[in-house]
């Protein structure tokens, strides 16, 4: 009986290991697969998430060519303003506004009056519940220098050095503002990110529901880590091995929320906290991405 029990604990244990061995195996082909399909990264790139406190600031930079994903509230516009001109950004290609709540559009005014941008996308303004000024002005702003303004759709497509940037999900029947975020997907070279602007649950079904390609390797965790997004659903279809995490010291809100820091790190994902770590960096090669942190 004893022989019989060992006998079957081997078999088990065989069987374990062939399909670690295999699954291994898949993935590592699957990535050689994604290698050898993308294009090459030719220029320097990075992804930055400022530290802008509670709320959203991202900048994708690609070979001269810069985006602003959010704008971080007003109190934080100079900051960013200072940041862009020590990286030698002078004008935006790109800025989009993942919905118009202040934490991530309340520096829009300055930075357009300071920087000209080339395309601004925003959400559907006739399905926002906040006050739309500040959006009409900027767009004002935008437009007098040049520049474009369009609202986001799904499937919508930009370029931006090595970077392509889709909108994979932009719900503005949703009944939260949040949920209307837009939701972008960068793809540079083999790597991929996810921006999730505050979307939560609802979104994060929709997106799945809809066959959204959300699998990345960095995810921008969406509404700053609060426990009404990033769901065990959501985060095992996505699968990053990275994370990053915008919320201020001490914020009211207990953003991020334990559920998901435990969530994430169940996961293996290794998260990046702006309150933490200041801005983060996200620096892009063919072969890694190598993260660096303000503090
Ligand atoms: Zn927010």
């Amino acid at each position: 009986m004893n022989r019989d029990i060992r006998k079957m604990k081997k078999v088990v244990a065989a069987v374990v290991a062939a399909t670690i061995l295999i699954i291994t195996l898949i993935n590592y082909l699957i990535g050689e697969y994604r290698a050898a399909k993308a294009k090459p990264i030719t220029e320097d790139s990075f992804v930055r998430m400022l530290d802008v406190g509670q709320g959203d600031c991202i900048l994708l930079y690609s070979g001269g060519k810069a985006a602003l994903i959010d704008t971080g509230t007003k109190a934080y516009a100079d900051g960013i303003a200072k940041e862009l001109k020590n990286e030698g950004i002078k004008s935006l290609d790109l800025m989009v506004i993942t919905h118009n709540h202040t934490d991530h559009m309340g520096g829009i005014v300055p930075l357009t009056q300071e920087f000209k941008v080339k395309k601004l996308i925003v959400p559907d303004l006739n399905k926002t519940d906040e006050k739309t000024e500040k959006m009409q002005t900027a767009i004002s702003n935008v437009k007098e220098s040049g520049g474009k303004c369009e609202t986001a759709k799904r499937g919508m497509k930009i370029s931006l050095g090595d970077f392509d940037i889709t909108v994979i999900g932009c719900y503005y029947d949703e009944a939260d503002e949040n949920d209307r975020s837009i939701v972008l997907k960068a793809k540079i070279g083999k790597w991929r990110f996810l921006f999730t602007g505050d979307a939560q649950e609802p979104t994060e079904k929709r997106l799945m529901e809809d066959g959204a390609d959300v699998r990345c390797d960095v995810l921008k965790v969406g509404h700053h880590g609060s426990m009404y997004g990033t769901s065990e659903e959501f985060l095992e279809a996505a699968s990053p091995s990275l994370a990053m995490i915008s919320c201020g010291k001490g914020n009211r809100y207990s953003h991020p929320h334990d559920v998901v820091l435990i969530r994430l790190k169940e996961a293996g994902v290794q998260y990046f906290r702006t309150d933490i770590s200041g801005a983060v960096t996200f620096t892009v090669t063919e072969k890694e991405i190598k993260v660096d942190k303000e503090k």
